[in-house]
């Protein structure tokens, strides 16, 4: 959230830009702070009437349209709507065949809500009040009427909506709403905290390397803090709360919300989804139409929760009714009936033999092979600082891009034929670079592979023949000329090419020289090494860097850093020792 958001007009200009966004589906209530389906009223059939305080979109006006909630009142930031507010939106929406109210169970919205309900029963339109008290967190299971409502009101807003444009009247629609609150259970965790909009600060903050199990959706802390889990591990958290408080004899489908608060991306939801629906499956319990994504949102906040609603057929059924909102559409239940995807082959089953991954290295490889195992060593060793080094003016994904593409040119290299001459070596590079291209991605990946296969192609040439300064130095320098040409770069724009092309000059100076082969690679990685530091002092000239300007000024460039680390690796085994070099990460000042 943005410190320079107006709180004042923060709700009229957000739910303005929703409803000129999304005319096709809602409009605005014509003379209160509320979205209408564009469908409705629909004389004749029940109106469902959700909201709430604002900060929670897709809650409660991202869920209007056909098939859903028929319109929602939208309060300010984390507050009730007014009756006032309530009154008039409902009055909007009135096909003549009253009015399901259906919201959090906050003292506020309880209270607003209400007062709305007495006044429209005085003017003969009929309401009923289903209150969303799904979140295990706020209240023990002897009463559960107490408890607050939070993301498993997606459930019942959808069923009872389903039920109203399926013709049941008023009684009926609260009946499955009612039954469907009664089904559903939620438990989630924040990782950090919102910031209102006009704030400075977020309304709590979650230490590092912590998360807070049980969280309300308005800034509330949860019930307890405990160390981070990734996405996985905090599936079996949820599942394992979930569980014990479902509904008695709780067995077979369940509509499953993997719902994000905000800030917390799609990938880490689904990698936490999948868990979730293996330890679902083991527990007896068969997902039905899970979703994954934003329901029920707190402004900016990380975290995620879990609901789990236990259905019957009749709530099944409804859970199906196709709908379209700004936020969420369901197809027809036909577009179900998609085939079963089919399995793909095991890789390696079919010739017998396990895949070769990193894990699982072959022997073999020689000189390359070793050497490149040692660079893998030194920036697995520097991942993290690679990565905030590149955060600083890139997108912080440079240490975790060049393991994983070292990862894989060892895997390459070992797959290749042993020996340490020139031309086995040169095949062994060639392996390798391929292999740390494709993995390794990004700019970097592609001028590492690139600089490994031309070093690679320079060796092969000149056949069964020991490595040496001669032969290497030629193969590097044309190594960087490629590299040059393909990145478009220039020495002097602080990238790796400002540690390439010292250490490609003293290699070349010692080839000239005879210098044997560890001798010149350890003065050239040492050129490398004090060159990767002294980018610190550079301006950026290339990309996203240059226009950061003098920002990124006092921190070493990280393809420079990790050209340092690497060759510095391969001194120690060309040298024959293990690897103790002087660390060559600079500090980032
Ligand atoms: P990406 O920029 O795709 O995220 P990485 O973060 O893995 O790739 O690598 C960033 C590093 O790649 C930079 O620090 C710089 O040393 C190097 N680099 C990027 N573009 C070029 C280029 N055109 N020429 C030379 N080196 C480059
Ligand atoms: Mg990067």
């Amino acid at each position: 959230m943005s410190a320079a958001t107006d709180s004042t007009t923060f709700k009229s200009s957000w739910v303005e830009g929703l409803v000129s966004s999304y005319s096709r589906l809602v409009a605005p209530v014509p003379d209160a702070h509320g979205v209408l389906s564009a469908r409705s009223p629909e004389q004749g059939r029940v109106s469902v009437v959700i909201g709430g305080g604002c900060g929670h979109y897709p809650a409660f006006a991202g869920l209007v349209g056909p098939g859903l909630a028929d319109a929602a009142v939208v309060g300010e930031v984390f507050t009730s709507p007014s009756a006032e507010q309530v009154y008039r939106t409902a009055r909007a929406v009135d096909g003549g065949a009253g009015v399901l109210f259906s919201f959090g169970n906050y003292a506020g919205d309880v209270m607003h809500f209400g007062l709305a309900a007495r006044r429209l029963a005085a003017e003969g339109v009929d309401s009923r009040t289903v209150l969303v008290t799904d979140d295990v967190a706020s209240g023990s299971a002897q009463e559960i009427e107490a408890r607050r409502g939070v993301a498993g009101g997606f459930f019942v807003f959808k069923i009872a909506a389903a039920a109203a444009a399926r013709g049941y009247d008023l009684d009926g629609v609260a009946r499955v709403a009612a039954r469907a609150n009664a089904m559903t259970r939620t438990f989630g965790a924040a990782f950090d905290g919102c910031t209102l909009p006009g704030q400075q600060e977020p309304l709590f903050t979650v230490p590092e390397g912590t998360m807070e199990l049980g969280l309300g959706i308005h800034g509330e802390a949860g019930l307890r803090r405990v160390p981070a889990q990734d996405p996985a591990g905090l599936a079996d958290v949820l599942v394992d709360t979930l569980l014990p408080e479902l509904p008695a004899g709780a067995t077979g489908r369940t509509a499953v919300l993997l719902n994000g608060l905000g800030q917390t991306p799609y990938e880490d939801l689904f990698i936490c989804y999948g868990r979730v629906h293996r330890r679902l499956a083991d527990a007896g319990l068969t997902p039905h139409r899970p979703e994954v994504g934003e329901f029920v949102t707190s402004l900016d906040m990380a975290g995620l929760s879990l609901s789990l609603l236990v259905l019957d057929d009749e709530l099944a059924d409804l859970y199906d009714e196709p709908c379209q909102t700004p936020a969420f559409t369901s197809a027809p239940a036909a577009a179900d009936a998609v085939p079963e995807p089919r399995r793909a082959p095991r890789p390696g089953a079919a010739a017998g033999t396990a895949p070769r991954t990193a894990d699982t290295p072959a022997a073999g490889g020689g000189a390359a092979a070793e050497a490149l195992a040692a660079a893998l060593a030194a920036v697995e060793a520097h991942e993290q600082e690679l990565g905030r080094l590149d955060a600083v003016a890139g997108d912080g994904d440079h240490g975790q891009g060049i393991v994983r593409g070292l990862r894989a040119a060892v895997a390459a290299a070992r797959g290749a034929d042993p020996g340490d001459t020139a031309d086995a070596t040169g095949r062994a590079l060639l392996l390798a670079g391929t292999a740390l291209a494709d993995a390794a991605g990004g700019a970097s990946g592609a001028l590492y592979g690139l600089l490994l296969t031309e070093i690679g192609g320079g060796l092969l040439e000149a056949g069964p023949v020991p490595v040496t300064a001669e032969l290497l130095a030629p193969a590097v320098d044309a190594a960087f000329h490629a590299v040059c040409e393909l990145g478009g770069g220039a020495v002097g724009e602080k990238t790796m090419l400002d540690a390439l092309a010292p250490f490609r000059d003293t290699l070349l100076t010692h080839a000239r020289a005879g210098t044997p082969l560890a001798a010149a690679w350890a003065d050239a990685a040492a050129a490398a090494t004090s060159a990767a530091r002294a980018t610190a002092d550079m301006p950026a000239k290339r990309g996203r860097a240059a226009r950061l300007g003098e920002r990124g000024q006092g921190h070493a460039d990280p393809g420079a850093t990790s050209l340092a680390l690497m060759a510095t690796a391969v001194a120690g085994v060309l040298d024959g020792r293990s690897p103790t070099p002087a660390d060559p990460v600079p500090e980032s000042r």
